[in-house]
């Protein structure tokens, strides 16, 4: 199986990586998933959407076993719903993978193109964001300031490492204190300078 053609969202929570994949996959020729927006469209009275509830409630991570092979279901569903068409779509990952572990265990089925460093180092401003984040889409792991600290915690843990395991020459930084629109024009343009454009349906 040929791998997927893919670039990664990296960031803390409320950095925005959602808002900017949500946009890039509107463009023909992206296809975004966010691993967050898997888990909570589970059933939460299943044995896996209670696991979910469980550590997110938590602020914790999903364990990585669990999570892979999730994602892998959803994407064979895209394929065969021809949702995402791998031989043109480039994969725009968010959420996945978020810790070098993941990484590893997705290394046979992903292409890593660019990694996107949505940076930002004022922690109160990502507070700040996921508070109003939580009113706004009803995410219970937003609104309890303890679960948010965890969360930011968990991601300079666990998957700032990513930076460090893809290197420099994949990882692009982009200041995501920037106005939205600021922060896609970034990445679109790192994008176009590096090549990384849809390929033409045949
Ligand atoms: P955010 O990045 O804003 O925290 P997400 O929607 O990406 O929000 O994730 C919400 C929660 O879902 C995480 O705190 C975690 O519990 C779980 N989760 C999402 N993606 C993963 C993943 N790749 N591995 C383990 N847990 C995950």
């Amino acid at each position: 199986m040929n791998k997927y053609q893919t670039v990664l969202l990296l960031g803390a929570p409320g950095s925005g990586k959602g808002t900017q994949g949500v946009t890039l996959g509107k463009v023909p020729g992206f296809y975004h998933c966010a691993c967050g927006d898997v888990f909570r469209t589970l059933d939460t009275r299943t044995p896996l959407g209670r696991s979910f509830l469980e550590y997110s409630s938590k602020g914790q991570l999903v364990p990585d076993e669990l999570t892979v092979q999730l994602w892998q279901l959803r994407i064979n569903q895209s394929k065969e719903t021809h949702i995402f068409k791998p031989d043109i779509d480039r994969l725009v990952l968010d959420g996945i993978p978020r810790n070098v572990h993941q990484a590893k265990l997705l290394e046979s089925v992903i292409e890593v193109e660019a990694v996107f460093h949505l940076f930002c180092k004022d922690r109160a401003q990502l507070v700040a964001r996921l508070k109003k984040r939580a009113l706004k889409d009803n995410r219970l792991d937003d609104a309890n300031e303890e679960i948010i600290r965890t969360r930011l915690d968990t991601y300079e843990r666990e998957t700032a490492p990513l930076l460090a395991h893809y290197g420099p020459s994949k990882v692009v930084e982009v200041d995501a204190m920037n106005p939205p629109i600021e922060v896609l024009g970034n990445i679109i343009n790192a994008l176009l300078k590096n090549g990384i454009v849809p390929r033409l349906a045949t």
